[in-house]
C-alpha cells in the first residue's frame, strides 16, 4: 500500500506551498482595511470605524488624514462593518516588517502616503542574524507570553507539509540554550516577562527576538508588558497564518525581498 502512496506522489504534483509565487493577498482571508474609492471621493470621515476598532488601531489625525496602524489590527472586520462602504477588507495578510514603524500607514484622502524607496536599514544585530542564518537556517523557542494559544496552534500548522517549515531550515527546539531566536506570542503580561526575559538571556548571540502576532506586537487588546529588547521581526495578524509567519521568518533571514508598505502601496494603486 505504502508503495502505491510512493508511486501516486511520483506523478501527480505535490500539495507544498511555494514561497516564490505565494501572493500577499489571499481571496478568503479577509484581511487588513484598506480605504475604498468613496472615501477618496471625500465622503465624510471614520470616525465610526475608529470609535467601533477594538484595539484603537485607527487614528484621525485632520480631516483628510488618517492613520492605521497595523501592528494593532486583529483584522476582525468591524471597522469595515462601520465604515459606510468607505473601507473594504483587503484580503492583504502579509501584515510582516523589520521595524513597527513600517506597520503605520497614513492615508491622505483616501490614498496611502508616497513610501520610501531607499533600502530598509538593518539594525546590527539583524544584520548578525542574517548573516548566521541565510544559508541555514534557525532554530527557535517558542514563549507563549499570556496569549490565547493561536499562534501556537498556527506555529504547529507551519510545521505540516503543506508549509513545512523544516525545507527552510527552521526547527523548534526545547531549550533556550539551543535557539537561534525566541519566537513569543500574547501581550507579555506581568507573570510572563521574566520568563521571557530570562529565556532571551541565556542564548547565546548573534540571537534575535520574534514578535510574532498582534498582541505580541502591540498588545492587541490589551496592554503591552515588559519586552526584553525591540523585537527583530514583527509579525502581526490574529493569529497570522503559517505561511505568513514563515514568509516573515524569510525576511529576517534575507531570502525574500519584501516591505510591507512598498508592497500594499502597489496593491492600492494598481486596483485605481
Ligand atoms: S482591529 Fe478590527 S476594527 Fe480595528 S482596524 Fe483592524 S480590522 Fe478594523
Amino acid at each position: 500500500m505504502n508503495f502505491l502512496y510512493e508511486l501516486k506522489s511520483f506523478f501527480f504534483p505535490k500539495n507544498v506551498l511555494n514561497f516564490n509565487t505565494a501572493s500577499p493577498v489571499h481571496p478568503t482571508s479577509r484581511g487588513i482595511p484598506v480605504p475604498t474609492t468613496k472615501l477618496r471621493e471625500g465622503s465624510g470621515s471614520l470616525t465610526r470605524s475608529a470609535e467601533a476598532c477594538p484595539t484603537k488601531a485607527i487614528r484621525i489625525l485632520s480631516d483628510s488624514e488618517v492613520q492605521f496602524d497595523y501592528g494593532r489590527c486583529l483584522q476582525c472586520g468591524i471597522c469595515t462593518e462601520n465604515s459606510d462602504g468607505k473601507l473594504r477588507d483587503s484580503g492583504f495578510i502579509y501584515t510582516f516588517a523589520l521595524s513597527r514603524e513600517e506597520l503605520k500607514v497614513t492615508y491622505i484622502s483616501g490614498r496611502m502616503e508616497k513610501v520610501s524607496e531607499l533600502p530598509i536599514s538593518l539594525t546590527e544585530s539583524q544584520k548578525r542574524f542574517q548573516e548566521l542564518t541565510k544559508k541555514r537556517g534557525f532554530l527557535y523557542r517558542e514563549v507563549a507570553a499570556a496569549g490565547n494559544n493561536t499562534v501556537e496552534s498556527e506555529l504547529n500548522a507551519s510545521f505540516n507539509s503543506v508549509f513545512d517549515s523544516e525545507r527552510e531550515g527552521v526547527r523548534c527546539v526545547a531549550s533556550p540554550k539551543h535557539a537561534d531566536a525566541i519566537v513569543f506570542s500574547g501581550p507579555v503580561g506581568k507573570n510572563m516577562a521574566a520568563p521571557l526575559t530570562t529565556a532571551w538571556e541565556v542564548m547565546a548571540e548573534p540571537k534575535a527576538l520574534i514578535a510574532c502576532g498582534t498582541e505580541a506586537v502591540s498588545g492587541g487588546l490589551f496592554p503591552q508588558g515588559k519586552l526584553p529588547k525591540e523585537p527583530d521581526l514583527f509579525i502581526s495578524g490574529d493569529p497570522p497564518r503559517p505561511d505568513v509567519i514563515l514568509q516573515g521568518f524569510r525576511l529576517l533571514m534575507g531570502r525574500f525581498s519584501f516591505r510591507f508598505q512598498e508592497a500594499l502601496h502597489k496593491i492600492l494603486e494598481n486596483e485605481k
